[in-house]
């Protein structure tokens, strides 16, 4: 009988509470929907988790006691009416929760009210990133998954850009992406689809239009698909029939400030060394004022998350062997367009592994050839 890879995760937010130490929190409540996922297994939409040394509970409602139990074996479910802040304070009583950590980017302020309201005998104290720094390092199931995820992307790209013919709409080209990623099983999008021809393109997260497509403008495409919880991305630029020459001179630049980041990203580095594989070569080529954002994120439940390959503080933290990152440079020039080239890597210990597979020759359709 395999152990539940839970189990795991459980042992090591443990680990994580127990080196806080004297003054930490000694119980963690877990209301961010992909940590509460990451954690226990379970996928519904309503439920907190409280987890001590000792204890781990799922406290939801009437709709997902079952599923909950079914899902998420390392866990006790109780089951709660109305909101759940009174029976988390019964919880704390019974546990014996003095300090209370709780998830400072997730809860609301008024959420916060009421559960101080009601927990008054224990401490509330905020922690970040406690669930967040575990989902960075993905274990093979995961990559697995993602790598399906990204698999289905790859191939729903390719028989849509095959297929364009100038004239056809962004928003035209977003929907067939969307019924493709579908088609090959995709439980849905994992953030809406950018098609941003011609000077659309400057602006990187431009939403699709009923601009048609015009030959030889640069378009570039960001997207991505969800499938059982993980996320994929991936960008790719292309022109509907011939490119012309500055075309051909910014994907250059972009594809190889693309492949000599991929080439030299590893653990152990930081996010900001990372990211300035991609950016120095952008800058060599005159075009650093041209690439106003980060080169990569990680991706997992959630479509932006820890680690970031970025030049600011963001970009601080370590890379992790087994996290999974976005490497996507661009160059964005105003009234004539972007050029931008996103590969997702698992990054190793000497070298990363490329589990984007979507080829990169720019030129579809009509004109191919
Ligand atoms: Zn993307
Ligand atoms: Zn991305």
């Amino acid at each position: 009988m395999t152990e539940s890879p839970t189990r795991h995760r459980l042992e090591a937010l443990r680990r994580g509470l127990a080196e806080s130490g004297a003054g930490g929190p000694d119980a963690l409540l877990v209301t961010n929907a992909d940590n509460r996922r990451y954690l226990s297994g379970f996928t519904g939409s309503a439920g907190t988790l409280l987890i001590t040394a000792g204890a781990a509970r799922l406290l939801t409602d009437f709709r997902y006691v079952e599923q909950a139990a079914g899902q998420a074996p390392d866990f006790e479910v109780v089951q709660v009416a109305g909101s759940a802040w009174p029976a988390v304070a019964g919880q704390l009583r019974e546990l014996g929760v003095e300090r209370l950590g709780f998830e400072a980017e997730d809860l609301t302020v008024d959420a916060f009210d009421q559960l101080k309201e009601a927990v008054a005998a224990a401490a509330l104290l905020p922690t970040k990133g406690l669930v967040e720094a575990l989902r960075q390092v993905k274990d093979s199931p995961e990559v697995d998954t993602i790598r399906r995820a990204v698999e289905i992307g790859d191939r729903a790209f390719e028989v849509v850009a095959a297929g364009l013919r100038p004239g056809v709409s962004e928003r035209e080209v977003a929907w067939r992406l969307e019924v493709a990623m579908r088609e090959l099983g995709a439980d849905g999008l994992s953030f809406p689809i950018i098609v941003a021809a011609g000077p659309n393109g400057a602006m990187p997260h431009h939403r699709p239009s009923d601009r048609p497509i015009e030959a030889g403008e640069p378009v570039v495409i960001d997207m991505g698909c969800r499938l059982a919880g993980y996320c994929s991305d991936m960008t790719r630029t292309i022109t509907v029939g011939a490119a012309d020459a500055r075309f051909w001179e910014i994907h250059e630049i972009v594809l190889r400030a693309q492949q000599t980041c991929i080439a030299g990203l590893k653990a152990g580095m930081s996010g900001t060394t990372g990211d300035a594989l991609a950016r120095d070569v952008i800058v060599a080529a005159g075009h650093g004022d041209h690439f106003g954002h980060g080169t990569g994120h990680g991706v997992g439940l959630a479509i932006h998350e820890s680690p970031r390959l970025s030049p600011t503080a963001a970009g601080a933290a370590t890379l992790p062997e087994r996290t999974v990152v976005t490497v996507e440079p661009g160059i964005y020039l105003p009234g004539w367009g972007g050029i931008r080239i996103e590969d997702m890597v698992v990054v190793g210990q000497d070298r990363c592994l490329v589990l984007t597979t979507a080829h990169k020759s720019p030129v579809v359709g009509m004109g191919m050839g």
